[in-house]
Formats: structure tokens, C-alpha cells, sequence
């Protein structure tokens, strides 16, 4: 019988995580053990199963990386396990990725792999530098070439003079430390000292920068911006189109580094959006939500809810999760929660229960918990009951004003808000590293714990704003010594982003 193929060589894309194919996406979902580098967005590995196990291949701070050879043996070690192996490289596998002999160990091995090509560095960045690789007016051909070849030595892998002579885009990976020998070989064997060049840094990802000038200037350029890898280096006539196609780089947030302080299933709608208006994101979560068992007599009331409460009031997205997690626990039918009258604090907690089909009797006009308590007149409060589905954190403002105006309060602790200690995607050691431009903090909760976690960059990186979903928030940071530099006008994520657009 013929065995499954379990071993996969995977383009992971250039960055830019809408550049994963389909297929990498799947096998990224199905894989047991991930194999990856430093090229690889380590945010597709979400996309993994919670037990899959990581293994980090590449280089980081300070070490090299796993020897070629023994990443192989490993490849190789792990295929003989019939787990799902997937060996993530960025951008395609077999573009200098040395995926060739990752294949040909496996191969010699006995074992049987797949390959699913990606989308190579060496075409996208420069199309989100706005270059494309060929045009009908200026470049028929374009060459794709290792830049670690030494051009000084004697007994070049490469034909310089044919390079040199060759009136293709050239494309050069790798190297950026080269190349003013690269340059200068390439003058010296013909080609013109006028030719435009560009680099361009972590394209496709909101880190991306580009640079560019000729083959005669370009070095110089490099050398006085500090301009490091991983870049690609294009060269030819197409590059001079990039003043009027540099479509990324003039995304309204691009260059802007943001800090999103979500909890990760939380994060993504914030973090896309800022995404998708040109700014990098680093998710760093200072909280993970941990849902919480109801006690005895609380799964007793949910047999017939409106028997032992008038109002249920939700004030936050989180807690219409895991109210209701635990009510469909108990209660199979959404019958039992009979007549009781709901309110929300805002449009994402009020959105997840319209999409349950439950009418809101309540919303404040503004979202907070301060006017959601105002929200309720004292004649309205007098002689009911309230239930309040909550996290262990939650502002107590809204039982005091209930109770002051002669209401009932069931407090049901839902969920517990607990410190994120891991740095999944190396975030939290980039903003040690190189600081941001903004941190976000879209509840009062977020910057309690953010203060918490007291992360401080290093001298040298970029000193942060704070900028604050609402004047609760605000008032938080205020008090824990933050200045705020942008309060949302409405205080929802999308007055967020808004009120940060304006000022760019
Ligand atoms: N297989 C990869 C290339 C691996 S070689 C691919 O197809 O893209 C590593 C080189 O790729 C880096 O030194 C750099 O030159 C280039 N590179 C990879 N990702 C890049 C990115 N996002 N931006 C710029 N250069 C990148």
C-alpha cells in the first residue's frame, strides 16, 4: 500500500501573510512539526494546532543558524516519525533557499516529500516597491542572482561581463554587504554607471524600506543609511518606474509602528485594519481571557432565568462569550433565558448579541460602563434585578450606582483575566529592540497590564505614543503616569483608527 507523503517543503511567501498560498495555509493546519526560519512571518504559525510542535531553524540575535547539514539530519529524523512535518521557507523553497538539498537529503534517505512553491522575495518586493521585474518598454528578461558570490574572485560561478552586458532587470538576494564589489564589477565589465538601482528591506510587511540611485551612487547610499539585509537588490531601467507605481509605500499608516495590546483572539480586527492601512503591527498581548465554570447555583437560575433576574447587562464582548458558553452548557435552549431584558455597553458587545437574535433594551450613547450605570434611571433600577456576567477585573462603578438606586445585583464571574507571559511571534523582543510609534490600548484592563509588564526598549529605539480607545482608558493611563497623545473621538476600534488617521 502506498504510504502518505507526511513531509513538506513549503514556500512560506515573502512576509506580507496574504501571500500564502493555499496550500501552505492547509498543511500549516495539519502539520505536526513546523520547521522554520527567520524569513518566515511567524504569524502564519496561528494557523498551526495548539500541540504542533515549533522548531526555530534560523538565526537570531546573536547565534547563527542551524548548519545546513544538520538541518537536513533533522528533516531527515523527523520524516522517520510519520508525523506531519512542514519545512516552512521563505519565500519559495527552491529560490536560494537551499531547499534543493533539503529535498535531495530526504530523497537519498528513502522518504518521500512534496513541495509547494511561494511567492519568491525576489519578484514581490520589488512589485511593493513599486518596480515591476519586466516592461514591454525597458526589460524583456530578469535575471535572479546570488549575491553571496565573491565578484573579486577569480573563478566566478557567475558570467559578469554577460550580466554586465545583459539589458534584463537583474535581481540580486542576499549579499546587501557586497555590494559595492557587485557594483563596481558590474561598471567595470560595461554596463552603465547611470543604470537605477533600488533595495528594498522585509518587503511585502509593514517594515518594508526602499532605497534607491544608480549603480554609481548606490553603495555610497547604502553605506551612509545603514541600510541592512534582508533586502533585495533590483537593477535596471524598471526601477525609475517606481515614481509613479510605489503604490505601499503611500498606504496612509506605512512606516508607522504600531503595538496592538489585545488579547490574541481579539487582536485580529484591529491589527488587520491597521495592516491593510500600510502600518507594521506587532501584537503584543498582555492578557490571555481564561473562561470560568459556574458555579452550582448559577447553573440552577439558567433552567429558568427570568424566574430570577429582569435585566441581564453584558459589558463587554468577552463576557456575551463565556456568559453564553456556560448557559448552552447548562441549558440547551435558548428559551430559557424567557423574558429577561438585556443591555450592552457598546456596538462589539451588542453586535455578538444581535447575532444571537436577542434584542437590546439598553446601549448607552456613549460606551462606557459609567454610562451604561447612568444609562439606567433611578426609577428604571428601583425593585429589579440585574445580572452582571463579568470578568474577575471588572469596574465595580456599575453594581455601586445599581445598588445605590435600589436595584438587585447577581454578579457571575465568567471569565478571568489573567498576565500573557509568552511572545509567540517575537513581538514583544522586537519592541525591546527597536521600539514603536504608537501603542494602542482599546480598555482600561490593557494598560493596567501593559503597565504591568513594564516593557522598555532600549535607548536608541523609538519612543512611543499612547493612544486611547476613550476617556476611561485615558484616565487610566493618566494615572499610571502615561501621557495620552489621542483619545478616539468614538470609542469604538474603528473610531481608533480613525482619530490615528488624521494624523497622518
Ligand atoms: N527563498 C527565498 C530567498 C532565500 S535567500 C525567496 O524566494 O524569497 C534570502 C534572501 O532573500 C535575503 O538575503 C534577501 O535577499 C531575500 N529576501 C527574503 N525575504 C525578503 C523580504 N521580505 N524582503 C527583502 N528581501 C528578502
Amino acid at each position: 500500500m502506498a504510504t502518505l507523503t507526511k513531509t513538506f517543503l513549503v514556500g512560506a511567501g515573502p512576509g506580507d501573510l496574504g501571500l500564502v498560498t493555499l496550500r501552505a495555509r492547509t498543511l500549516i493546519e495539519r502539520a505536526d512539526v513546523i520547521l522554520y526560519d527567520y524569513l518566515c512571518n511567524p504569524d502564519m504559525l496561528r494557523w498551526a494546532k495548539a500541540d504542533v510542535e515549533k522548531i526555530y531553524v534560523g538565526k537570531s540575535a546573536g547565534n547563527h543558524a542551524l548548519p545546513q547539514e544538520e538541518i537536513n539530519a533533522l528533516l531527515v529524523k523527523l520524516a522517520g516519525t510519520g508525523k506531519v512535518v512542514v519545512r516552512l521557507k521563505g519565500g519559495d523553497p527552491y529560490v536560494f533557499g537551499r531547499g534543493g538539498e533539503e529535498a535531495q537529503a530526504l530523497a537519498a534517505a528513502g522518504y518521500s516529500f512534496e513541495v509547494v512553491p511561494g511567492i519568491t522575495s525576489s519578484i514581490a518586493a520589488p512589485a511593493y516597491a513599486g518596480i515591476p521585474v519586466t516592461h514591454r518598454d525597458c526589460a524583456s528578461s530578469f535575471t535572479v542572482i546570488t549575491g553571496h558570490e565573491d565578484p573579486t574572485k577569480e573563478n566566478s560561478a557567475l558570467d559578469w561581463r554577460a550580466l554586465a552586458l545583459d539589458r534584463g532587470t537583474k535581481i540580486f538576494l542576499m549579499g546587501v554587504e557586497r555590494l559595492p564589489q557587485i557594483t563596481q564589477r558590474l561598471i567595470a565589465e560595461g554596463a552603465s554607471p547611470s543604470t537605477p538601482v533600488a533595495l528594498v528591506r522585509w518587503g511585502t510587511t509593514g517594515r518594508q524600506e526602499s532605497i534607491d540611485g544608480t549603480l554609481a551612487t548606490i553603495a555610497g547610499i547604502v553605506l551612509a543609511r545603514g541600510f541592512k539585509a534582508p533586502a533585495v537588490t533590483i537593477i535596471g531601467e524598471v526601477v525609475s518606474l517606481r515614481e509613479t507605481l510605489n503604490w505601499f509605500e503611500h498606504r496612509p499608516l506605512f512606516g508607522q509602528r504600531i503595538v496592538v495590546t489585545r488579547t490574541r483572539p481579539h487582536a485580529s480586527a484591529l491589527s488587520e485594519q491597521l495592516r491593510e492601512l500600510g502600518a507594521e503591527v506587532l501584537e503584543i498581548p498582555t492578557i490571555r481571557i481564561l473562561p470560568r465554570a459556574l458555579p452550582a447555583e448559577a447553573t440552577a437560575q439558567l433552567e429558568n432565568l427570568s424566574a430570577h433576574q429582569d435585566w441581564i447587562v453584558f459589558t463587554s464582548p468577552n463576557a456575551v462569550d463565556h456568559f453564553f458558553t456556560a448557559f448552552f452548557a447548562a441549558q440547551p435552549d435558548l428559551r430559557a433565558l424567557g423574558a429577561v431584558k438585556i443591555a450592552a455597553v457598546g456596538p462589539a458587545t451588542a453586535a455578538k448579541l444581535t447575532a444571537l437574535h436577542l434584542q437590546i433594551a439598553k446601549q448607552p450613547k456613549e460606551f462606557t460602563t459609567e454610562a451604561l450605570a447612568d444609562a439606567f434611571t433611578e426609577a428604571e433600577t428601583r425593585g429589579q434585578r440585574f445580572l452582571l456576567p463579568r470578568s474577575n477585573l471588572a469596574n465595580p462603578i456599575l453594581t455601586q450606582q445599581l445598588l445605590a438606586h435600589g436595584g438587585h445585583v447577581t454578579e457571575w464571574t465568567v471569565y478571568d483575566t489573567v498576565p500573557e507571559t509568552s511572545d509567540e511571534n517575537g513581538a514583544r523582543a522586537r519592541f525591546l529592540d527597536e521600539g514603536a510609534d504608537w501603542i494602542t490600548f482599546t480598555s482600561s484592563s490593557t494598560v493596567e497590564n501593559w503597565h504591568a509588564l513594564q516593557l522598555h526598549p532600549v535607548a536608541g529605539a523609538r519612543v512611543p505614543r499612547h493612544a486611547s480607545i476613550g476617556p476611561v482608558t485615558s484616565a487610566t493611563l493618566r494615572q499610571l503616569g502615561y501621557t495620552v497623545d489621542l483619545e478616539a473621538k468614538s470609542y469604538t476600534i474603528t473610531g481608533l483608527i480613525e482619530s490615528l488617521l488624521t494624523r497622518f
